[in-house]
């Protein structure tokens, strides 16, 4: 299969929709993003890397990185995790309040806001913000192998400014006692979480571990257990998408997630970490180009979990 081929007829083919969808807007620094850019990048377990179009421009890569602090969570607590944090789909928007409500404080999966949040107070026990900021950014830097990998603190800062649903939330949990350090420290650690920069090469790098079964097979090593890998795709699955991740499952058929910056990451058990990027967003949040050239790419690598 010529992989190199396939990204470039997709480029080629999707040129002329390029800015569809709508950027988000509620994060002022992120409404300033070109919305004609359109990347994608492959690393296949075998080590190679293959990409094309704005492959090699930083972007913000948002709720992505949910699944690289989920990663880092559960190697710290373990399954002590999942009595804070459920493994259900929300069927709800991503930073819906409604749920948490009806389940005390406990928010549906890792990967809606308040999952996430939940996560960094977790991984804040024992550390300062700036400490728990700081593994994290290593963590990935590992995960991509890639040392030049930074937070936008201009993304952060906008975001510490305007996240009044996120400061909502956070505070909404800690009045059921399932925060547990102040909330501006959680929140200071998930909106620099969130304002990882990355290119769509360096992500599709940083999740190779999940499409081979929990090690690196470029470095060698155990990232964590075969049975993690497999647990964090399946959660990727049923909830990467928010009130999306149905029909992600039914057009594309891979574990992935997306951020609100316009990028998702999928991966291709056994096969491939593949990474898009394209701002514009549909009704739902999740890249509007972004879904189209997996749905593409899939279907034409048969990669789909259900089947070629
Ligand atoms: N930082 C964003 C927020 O909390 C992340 C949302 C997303 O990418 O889904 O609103």
């Amino acid at each position: 299969m010529d992989i190199q081929a396939l990204l470039d007829g997709i480029v080629a083919e999707l040129a002329g929709r390029r800015g569809e969808g709508k950027v988000a807007d509620y994060i002022p620094q992120l409404a300033k993003v070109d919305p004609n850019q359109f990347g994608i990048a492959v690393t296949t377990v075998d080590g190679e890397v293959y990409a094309a179009g704005d492959a090699a421009v930083p972007f913000s890569i948002q709720s992505i990185s949910k699944v690289f602090m989920l990663t880092l969570a559960l190697g710290k607590v373990g399954e002590a995790l999942w009595r804070r944090v459920g493994r259900e789909p929300s069927g709800t928007a991503f930073n819906s309040i409604v749920q948490l409500e009806h389940e005390h404080g406990i928010p549906r999966n890792p990967f809606i806001n308040a999952g996430a949040i939940v996560i960094c107070d977790l991984v804040l026990a024992g550390y300062k913000p700036k400490e728990a900021i700081g593994e994290f950014l290593r963590f990935v830097r590992s995960l991509a192998d890639d040392d030049t990998i930074t937070i936008d603190r201009a993304v952060a800062q906008s975001e510490t400014a305007t996240g009044y649903r996120n400061y909502a939330l956070a505070n909404f949990m800690r009045s059921f006692n399932n925060l547990q350090h102040d909330v501006d420290h959680v929140l200071g650690v998930y909106f620099h979480q969130c304002a990882l920069a990355m290119t769509c090469r360096q992500l599709s790098r940083a999740g190779l571990f999940l499409a081979a079964r929990g090690a690196d097979p470029i470095g060698g090593y155990s990232v964590v257990s075969e049975k993690r890998a497999r647990r964090i795709n399946a959660l990727m699955l049923t909830c990467g998408h928010y009130d999306g991740s149905g029909d992600f499952a039914f057009h594309v058929g891979l574990p992935g997630k997306s951020g609100v910056g316009g990028g998702i990451m999928a991966i291709a058990p056994g096969k491939a970490s593949i990474a898009v990027w394209s701002p514009g967003l549909n009704k739902v949040g999740n890249s509007a180009l972004g879904t189209v050239a997996l749905e593409m790419l899939a279907s034409r690598t048969g990669w789909s979990i259900f089947g070629a």
